[in-house]
């Protein structure tokens, strides 16, 4: 009856199931939740776009792909340029001229690059054994005591002299006065919401919601060719060889009726360890409005178990080699497609999930036509 049953409605199944469409595929789309989107999932409270599952912006580097979301909704031109409070003091994110400025009264980039060198220095850490020894081998000691440590430490739940120092790789540092966030050179949030593309790209598929793959395999999978499987590949193979670990969230989220802003910016990073928080949202901010009210997220780190929502996976050695016996399985099924975020077990941003999709569209119609 199908061609593709795809599990899951999130950015991964909606190209896919787009793309299959335009060839004259019939696709079946299901999704656990009661509404499509995945993760990019925005719901109206008082007139204003809420991004539900964390704060989305939109930015990439690849024309392409920036051509192929602008198809399906106008980008209004929102910069994300996150704020730090660390107890009761503002820094400007990322890492910039004016972080240094205000941590330090430098004026100019030598004298910034200096202060950062000394710190560097006198730390003396060669070899990094932890995050903390990591970070301040790269940025020095008072942006990692004010500005990394405590907020690192509430994400991984975890001291950072426990965590180990790949965890951070680089830290973006810029010695210019430029607070924009990202270094891509697109960037935006989709006007409407990211609901607005979602919708464009499932019009005319059917789609079931509030239905678990896993509750009904047999009767879905009877009912089409292939599948395209975007939910966890540890469920997928009933965890034989164990569980993928992540990290999950918890959203405070409230409506604020008596200011129509509550903190001048979109994303507030709070950075010391005794709020127990890692930031605020304020959601009309994406998009400029200018509604009465305001709606504001708290977003809380936390442990992340079974039936939580699964939202940063944990690439640790124990769990890539894990995922890696679950791949091997993987590239083996003849009529099974493996993509987006929880079937890779990676972190993707969207124009990620979209280009993996985009190979596998072409992949799979270059070898099926
Ligand atoms: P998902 O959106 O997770 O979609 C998978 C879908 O499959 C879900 O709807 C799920 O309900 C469904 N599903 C799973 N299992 C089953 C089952 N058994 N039966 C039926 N349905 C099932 N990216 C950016 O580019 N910019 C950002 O600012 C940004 N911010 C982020 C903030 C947070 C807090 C997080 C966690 C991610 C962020 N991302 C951001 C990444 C972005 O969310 C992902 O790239 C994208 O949503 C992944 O799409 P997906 O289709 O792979 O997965």
């Amino acid at each position: 009856m199908y061609d593709y049953l795809i599990v899951g409605a999130g950015l991964f199944g909606s190209v896919f199931a787009y793309e299959a469409n335009k060839r004259g595929k019939k696709c079946l789309v299901i999704d656990k939740r009661d509404h499509i989107g995945g993760n990019v999932y925005t719901e109206k409270l008082e007139n204003i776009n809420v991004h539900k599952y964390g704060a989305h912006i939109f930015h990439t580097n690849d024309k392409q792909i920036w051509e192929y979301v602008n198809q399906f909704a106008d980008f209004n031109r929102y910069t994300n340029s996150p704020i730090a409070i660390y107890k009761k003091e503002i820094y400007n994110l990322p890492f910039n001229m004016n972080t240094f400025h205000k941590l330090w009264g430098v004026v100019s980039p030598d004298q910034a690059k200096q202060k950062i060198k000394e710190q560097k220095e006198a730390a003396g850490i060669t070899e990094p054994r932890n995050l903390e020894e990591q970070a301040i081998s790269l940025v020095g000691t008072d942006i990692y005591e004010k500005l990394i440590k405590g907020y690192t430490e509430k994400q991984w739940g975890r001291s950072a002299n426990e965590l180990p120092p790949f965890i951070i790789k680089r830290l973006p540092v810029r010695f210019t006065y430029d607070n924009n966030y990202f270094n891509d050179r697109y960037q935006g949030i989709p006007i409407g919401g990211y609901n607005v593309i979602i919708e464009k790209m499932l019009a005319g598929v059917d789609v079931r919601l509030n239905v678990d793959y896993f509750e009904h395999r047999e009767e879905f999978e009877a009912l089409a060719e292939k599948v395209v499987f975007t939910g966890m590949i540890d469920q997928f193979y009933d965890y034989k060889f164990g569980v993928l670990e992540y990290r999950s969230l918890h959203f405070e989220t409230r409506i604020v009726d008596d200011t129509d802003n509550y903190q001048g910016n979109a994303v507030v990073n709070y950075t010391d360890k005794e709020i127990p928080y890692t930031r605020i949202i304020e959601h009309k901010h994406f998009e400029f409005g200018t509604q009465d009210k305001t709606v504001i997220s708290k977003e809380y780190p936390m442990e992340w178990k079974s039936g939580q929502e699964p939202y940063y996976p944990i690439n640790d050695d124990k769990n890539n080699k894990m995922y890696k016996k679950y791949n091997e399985l993987a590239v083996q099924e003849t009529n099974v497609i493996f993509g987006g975020r929880l079937a890779s077990y990676k972190y993707y941003d969207m124009h990620q999930v979209i280009g993996e999709a985009l190979v596998t569209v072409h992949n799979e119609f270059a070898t099926n036509r």
